[in-house]
C-alpha cells in the first residue's frame, strides 16, 4: 500500500464557506491556545515545563469542555492542529526550525481532517463527502481508487478552495520498459534526456508578467490609499477605524494578484505532473544530476528562471512516483557533465573559454575524437553513464 496526495479545487456553497472560516478560525485558536499554555509553562516550570502529545491531547478534551462552540468543527482538525504545534516544537528541538509562533488570521489558511470509520469518501467524478460539511462539489481531477486517510482543505490568498486528498492505494507496478536514461536539468527545458528529447520549459511566469505587474501596481497603491485612509479615521473618528477587509478595491487587486500567481503555480504543477508520469512510464531507471537548489537560488539572475523551472519539485515528483510505479532513480554528482566527451570521455576544459563564453557554447566538436556534441544530450549522457557506474 501506498499513500498519494492528490489536489482538488472544491467549490463550496455558502453554508460550507461559513463553516470552512469557522474550521479555520477554531484550529488557529487551539494552536494558540496550547502554546500560549506551553509558553505560560516554561516560565513558571522551566526544567520540566513540555508536554507530549498524549497530554496535549487530554488538554485538548478539557479545553473543548471550557469551550464548547469548538465542538462546531470536526473534532480531528482540533486534534490535528495540537499535533502540528507538537511538530512544531519537536523540531526546534532539534535546531530544525524556530520556536513555533502564535497564529495571526491569514488571507491563506487550511485545516487538515482525519478520516474515521470511513466519513471521508469519493463518491463519483465531482463529489465529495467532508465530515460536517456533507457533499462538495469539484469541477475535476484524476482521483485514485483508494481509501481516503486525510483531507486537507485550504483557501488561498485568492479565495479559491482546494482539498488535497491523502488516499492509501493498492502500489502499482509499471510495466518494465528495459529503458534508462539520464537528464540534465536546464533552464531552456526542463530536462534534456539523454536519448535527445527534450521536455520544454513553458515560461508560464513570462506569460502572465505583464498582467500580474499590472495588477501587482494596482494593489500596491490602493494598499497606501486605504493605509491613509486608516491613519485619517483614527485622527477624526477614533471609535470606528475602518480595516484593510473595509476597502473593496484594494481587496479586489489583492485577490486578482493572488489569483494569477495562483493560476501560475498551478499551470507549473500541471506541466511537472504530467511529464514526470510519462517520465516514470517510459524508463526503468533515471539518473539526473544532484543540484543543491537552495545553493543555486542565492545566485539572482539564475534565481528566477531556476525557481520557475522548478528543480527540486521536479526531483521529488520522480522520486516519489519512481517509488510508487516500482522503477529506480539515481542521483549523481554534478562535477564535469558538461565539459566531458561522452564518445571518449576526455574532458574538454572548456575549449579555452572563459565560464561566460562556455555557457554560450550549444554545440561542439570534441578535441580528442572529433565528436560532434550537442551540449545538453551529451550531458545528459554523461550523467546516465555516471549513474549505470554508480549502480553497478
Ligand atoms: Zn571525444
Amino acid at each position: 500500500m501506498v499513500l498519494k496526495a492528490f489536489k482538488l479545487r472544491i467549490y463550496p456553497n455558502q453554508q460550507q464557506q461559513d463553516y470552512l472560516a469557522r474550521a479555520f478560525g477554531h484550529t488557529r485558536w487551539v494552536w494558540n491556545q496550547m502554546l500560549m499554555m506551553l509558553l505560560a509553562r516554561r516560565e513558571n516550570l522551566p526544567k520540566q515545563w513540555y508536554l507530549n502529545n498524549f497530554a496535549l491531547n487530554y488538554l485538548l478534551t478539557r479545553l473543548k469542555a471550557e469551550t464548547p462552540w469548538l465542538r462546531e468543527v470536526d473534532a480531528t482538525m482540533l486534534i490535528n492542529a495540537t499535533r502540528d504545534l507538537h511538530d512544531g516544537f519537536t523540531r526546534w528541538f532539534k535546531h530544525q526550525n524556530q520556536m513555533p509562533k502564535k497564529k495571526v488570521r491569514r488571507w491563506a489558511q487550511s485545516a487538515t481532517s482525519n478520516a474515521v470509520n470511513g466519513n471521508i469518501k469519493i463518491l463519483d467524478d465531482h463529489h465529495l463527502q467532508v465530515p460536517r460539511m456533507g457533499v462538495v462539489y469539484f469541477r475535476a481531477g484524476r482521483l485514485p481508487a483508494g481509501k481516503v486517510k486525510q483531507l486537507t482543505l485550504r483557501q488561498n490568498a485568492a479565495g479559491q478552495y482546494y482539498v488535497a486528498v491523502l488516499c492509501e492505494c493498492e502500489n502499482q507496478t509499471l510495466p518494465k520498459t528495459g529503458k534508462v536514461v539520464g537528464g540534465d536539468l536546464g533552464l531552456k527545458a526542463l530536462l534534456n534526456l539523454s536519448d535527445g528529447q527534450i521536455e520544454p520549459l513553458f515560461r508560464y511566469d513570462k506569460r502572465l508578467s505583464k498582467q500580474l505587474h499590472e495588477w501587482e501596481k494596482k494593489m500596491a497603491r490602493r494598499r497606501i490609499g486605504a493605509k491613509k485612509a486608516i491613519a485619517r479615521d483614527k485622527h477624526e473618528h477614533p471609535g470606528n477605524v475602518r480595516t484593510l477587509a473595509d476597502f473593496a478595491n484594494y481587496q479586489k487587486a489583492r485577490r486578482k494578484v493572488a489569483a494569477i500567481k495562483a493560476h501560475i503555480a498551478n499551470q507549473r504543477a500541471d506541466q511537472l505532473q504530467k511529464y514526470t508520469t510519462w517520465l516514470v512510464r517510459a524508463y526503468d531507471l533515471i539518473v539526473l544530476e544532484d543540484l543543491n537548489v537552495k545553493g543555486l537560488l542565492k545566485n539572482h539572475k539564475l534565481a528566477r528562471a531556476i525557481s520557475n523551472a522548478s528543480w527540486g519539485k521536479l526531483v521529488t515528483m520522480i522520486q516519489y512516483k519512481c517509488a510508487w510505479y516500482g522503477k529506480q532513480l539515481i542521483l549523481v554528482p554534478p562535477a564535469y557533465t558538461s565539459q566531458e566527451c561522452a564518445v571518449c570521455h576526455a574532458r574538454n576544459h572548456r575549449l579555452g573559454l572563459s565560464k561566460g563564453q562556455w555557457l554560450k557554447v550549444r554545440e561542439w566538436d570534441c578535441p580528442n575524437c572529433g565528436a560532434h556534441l550537442d551540449r545538453d544530450v551529451n550531458a545528459a549522457q554523461n550523467i546516465l553513464s555516471k549513474g549505470l557506474k554508480q549502480s553497478a
